[in-house]
């Protein structure tokens, strides 16, 4: 099975602009594996990338639940997001599109239990999510769970819209 990119002119490498995509898209589609079956669940993150550019991102949510049930028994986790969606139209069927920014990769899920640590995440969480600065305390990140996805490999792409044709 390939993993290189079919498309590799439509490959982004450029932290930056990776960066402005974790910053647009919001909501990642977050892929679990069930037995032999595939889950998925959308949800809002937060991220973190350093200057090497390991990611990681920052989940939230309820204390149960499917999901959760299905990290804790297999940590491997997907993700997929994507900004900038929009459909283009084509003299013909096939040049019809989607103009689009996206990213996604394969990283292992961490279940964050120390109360300072979960209001760190939290914090990044909102940071990401509105780009505001929020404190949290420990009677509030106690009724949720945190969760944070190591991203073992991940890779970003886009679709321009296509140039005006004479
Ligand atoms: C845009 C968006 C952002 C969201 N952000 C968050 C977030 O940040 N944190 C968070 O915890 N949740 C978020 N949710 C809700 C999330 O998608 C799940 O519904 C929720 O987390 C419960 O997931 P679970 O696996 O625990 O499902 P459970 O409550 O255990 O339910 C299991 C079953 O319910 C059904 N189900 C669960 N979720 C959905 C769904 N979204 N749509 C249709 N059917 C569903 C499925 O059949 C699933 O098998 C978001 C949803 C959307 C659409």
């Amino acid at each position: 099975m390939s993993n290189g990119m079919t498309r590799r002119e439509r490959e982004i490498t450029d932290r930056g602009e990776i960066r402005e995509i974790l910053d647009r898209c919001m909501i990642l589609h977050l892929g679990l594996v069930d037995g032999d079956e595939a889950y998925v669940v959308p949800m809002n993150y937060g991220y973190t990338m350093d200057e090497d550019g390991n990611l990681s991102l920052y989940l939230h949510g309820a204390t149960q639940g499917r999901k959760l049930d299905l990290m804790r028994q297999n940590p491997k986790v997907f993700f997929e997001m994507e900004c900038d969606v929009t459909p283009f139209e084509g003299d013909v069927a096939c040049r019809y599109g989607t103009a689009y920014k996206s990213l996604m990769g394969r990283g292992r899920a961490v279940f964050i239990e120390d109360p300072a640590e979960k209001m760190k995440c939290l914090s990044l969480f909102m940071k990401t999510q509105t780009g505001k600065d929020f404190e949290f305390n420990e009677k509030l990140v106690k009724v949720v769970s945190i969760i944070r996805i190591d991203a073992v490999e991940y890779t970003a792409k886009k679709r321009n819209m296509p140039k005006a044709r004479d």
